[in-house]
């Protein structure tokens, strides 16, 4: 039996799940990591997930890192959510051991003070240029000075989420649904991130079980609530037991019909994705999900393996991309990304404009852009393949949808629409009252 501490080299041949007691030392130092006790209090809380012998795969880029920065951490330990989490970057001591950083990102991290915490997984980590800081992934966690730089119209809660919570952690705006922030913690931060406010927050309280229970009994007391959206912060960084009593309680309201996730775990942490965890989530339906993804290079054999799991289990899975600049704004980069979904049982949802948050003019690109990406996807691709374009209107006006001109206006009876390929056609429209409109129509 190995020892803990003790110096492990990695078997490629061996399967992680044959290793009885694997070294829980890492290589990387992080004088800041102060422990999951401090960072993801809701561990102390509720009880620790069982032990879970999942087999989870290993791409070759985190293999070669793991064997790299990690070389006393078995695969094992690796692919163990509880161990990514543990050993998390959020420092940039630590980050730059891993990647060259250049002046602007140490500047971010060292000479301001940031908005949003640092906290990238290993597994992310390893997806990371550690030489080109414009890579589009690296972009999108590690802090840039442009961060601190706010421009006009930029709000901390820009969607007016605070307006419209009635109680803590619950933000009723739409007559049928809520949206219950469960945790204010995530895996690792994107740096654009909505609730950067709520997220960032280093004196953030955690929901506990009594705040989560105000707003359960609220739900309860709302019978024109049949839309539940578990969000935060990352709703599937809770343990399984946690879980279980949302999901549990969710079901047992009568008027509640569906439940939905939003999360972004599958593609930063798919270690999470453990078969205790399906266990749990397949005993709720109808359970919906939606995942963040950005870029295609997320799309990874892990991050392949956790989607494929949660469809394999029933759960309708969706995407949500936030279009950002230099980081997934051309039309290539999009329909790769759309297409690599398709192939893992991802459905393209929604392409969001990026929110004006504090310091996102970097992120942000013209609405014309988006635009552009849609135009260049429908009828180039397949429609399963085309998200839905939408602004989320400043002040809690909802989501907006937004389209290419196809709709060209009206010539008598006929609509005249413009497809694709910028040709122009004419549809016999159904007049409001059959046999009313009977004028010969204009031969085009
Ligand atoms: S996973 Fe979602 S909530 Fe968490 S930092 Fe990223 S965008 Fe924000």
């Amino acid at each position: 039996m190995k020892k803990a501490n003790q110096a492990y080299v990695v078997n490629e041949a061996e399967s992680p799940s044959e290793e009885a007691e694997p070294p829980s030392s890492a290589l990387l130092e992080d004088s800041n990591n102060s422990g999951l006790s401090l960072l993801f209090p809701e561990l102390i809380q509720f009880p620790l997930p069982k032990p879970d012998k999942t087999f989870h795969k290993i791409g070759i880029r985190s293999l070669q890192f793991l064997r790299k920065y990690f070389p006393l951490v078995s695969k094992t330990e690796w692919n163990n959510w509880e161990w990514q989490l543990r050993n998390s970057i959020t420092s940039w001591q630590t980050l730059q051991q891993l990647l060259q950083l250049d002046d602007e990102e140490v500047r971010a991290m060292t000479v301001q003070s940031a908005n949003l915490p640092l906290r990238i997984t290993p597994y992310y980590a390893s997806l990371l240029d550690p030489l080109n800081s414009m890579h589009p992934l690296r972009r999108s966690v590690v802090p840039v000075t442009a961060e601190h730089l706010i421009s006009p119209g930029e709000a901390a809660d820009p969607l007016g989420e605070d307006t419209h919570s009635r109680v803590p952690g619950l933000v009723h705006r739409y007559p049928d649904r809520v949206l219950f922030l469960v945790t204010g913690f995530c895996s690792s931060y994107c740096r654009y991130c909505t609730r950067s406010r709520l997220v960032g927050d280093q004196n953030k309280r955690h929901l506990n079980r009594e705040q989560w229970d105000r707003a359960l009994t609220y739900i309860e007391l709302n019978p024109s609530v049949r839309d539940v959206l578990l969000s935060g912060g990352d709703p599937l960084t809770l343990p399984d037991d946690s879980l279980e009593y949302l999901l549990s309680r969710l079901s047992k309201i009568p008027h509640v019909e569906v439940v939905r996730i939003g999360t972004k775990i599958p593609v930063v942490l798919p270690q999470r994705i453990t078969h205790t965890l399906i266990n749990v989530l397949k005993r709720f339906r109808p359970l919906w999900m939606s995942i963040h993804f950005t870029h295609p290079d997320e799309i990874t054999p892990e991050s392949a393996q956790a989607c494929e799991r949660l469809a394999d289990a029933g759960i309708p899975l969706g995407s949500q991309t936030v279009l950002l600049k230099d980081i997934n704004d051309s039309v290539p980069t999009m329909k790769k990304l759309m297409h690599e979904l398709l192939k893992i049982r991802v459905r393209p949802y929604y392409l969001y404009q990026c929110d004006p948050i504090l310091g996102s003019s970097h992120f942000r690109t013209p609405v014309q852009k988006g635009l552009e990406i849609i135009e260049g996807l429908r009828g180039h691709t397949s429609g399963y393949a085309v998200p839905h374009y939408v602004i989320d209107a400043p002040q809690g006006g909802g989501k907006i949808p937004l389209l290419p001109d196809y709709y060209q206006g009206r010539q008598n009876h006929d609509v005249l629409l413009r497809n694709y390929q910028g040709n122009i056609y004419r549809y016999p429209d159904q007049p409001d009252e059959v046999g009313k409109a009977t004028e010969p129509l204009p031969s085009s």
